[in-house]
């Protein structure tokens, strides 16, 4: 059985323009993710994995093509919506793992981990923070700073932020890169575990062949051409 697909790029493309010259970084790109299930991003530096992850996450506007994410009562449009709807859809609909973890230095983890409940008005959603930080083995951190963790521990913080808000879409540009060996596979693992559980959508931007291994499909992206 084929599930529908939840995120559904259609032919998009993107370029930047540098002074005179025109630097097409995404080419009529199409593919689908479904609920549940995971992508790996793969390529070398400057061929376009994050500009990929930035349209996901609504940041950038399409050349062309559209990208479809399923909600749970309608079907977002990127190209029809304009930016004030798409930062609403990413600040209610999207997690984002960045690869130097993003977290607010000024916060506490565990209220680094609440605060998409917070900006959502989702006092419901307050308590399950600490819970998801507990499943991650950060419960005795809560009250901490996230200067006083490790790499892989506020990574862990930034993983479990990122879920709290239960997203359709979750974006990772390249999550396990400032990490050692085993945070990485700490790290990878419950990014993996924790979407497909959950049925969000995973798309991954990553150098690692064995973090791209564990998604169901992978995407190889090449060095633009001058
Ligand atoms: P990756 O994440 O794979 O390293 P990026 O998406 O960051 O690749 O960059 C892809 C290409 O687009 C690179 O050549 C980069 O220099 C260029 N680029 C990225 N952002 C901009 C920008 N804001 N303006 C101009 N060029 C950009
Ligand atoms: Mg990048």
């Amino acid at each position: 059985m084929t599930r529908a697909s939840a995120l559904s790029v259609k032919q998009i493309s993107k370029h930047y323009q540098d002074g005179s010259r025109q630097i097409n970084v995404i080419s009529d790109l199409s593919f689908n993710v479904a609920a549940g299930e995971s992508l790996s991003v793969m390529g070398p530096s400057g061929s376009g994995k994050s500009t990929l992850l930035n349209l996901l996450a609504g940041l950038l506007e399409l050349d062309s093509g559209d990208i479809t994410l399923a909600l749970k009562d309608e079907s977002f449009s990127y190209r029809t919506a304009n930016e004030r709807s798409r930062t609403m859809l990413r600040r209610q609909h999207i997690g984002y793992v960045y690869q130097f973890f993003n977290l607010v230095p000024t916060l506490t983890v565990l209220e680094n981990v609440r605060l998409p409940a917070r900006l959502n008005n989702r006092r419901d959603l307050e308590r399950h923070a600490s819970t998801l930080l507990g499943e991650f083995g950060l419960s005795d951190r809560l009250n901490d700073f996230p200067n006083r963790l490790s790499g892989g521990e506020q990574q862990r913080v930034a993983v479990a932020r990122a879920l709290l808000l239960k997203p359709p879409l979750l974006l990772a540009d390249e999550p396990t890169g400032n990490l050692d060996a085993e945070n990485s596979s700490h790290v990878a693992d419950l990014l993996f575990s924790s979407c497909r559980e959950q049925n969000i959508s995973l798309v991954l931007a990553t150098h690692s062949n064995e973090v791209a291994a564990m998604a169901d499909t992978q995407l190889q992206l090449d060095r633009q051409s001058p």
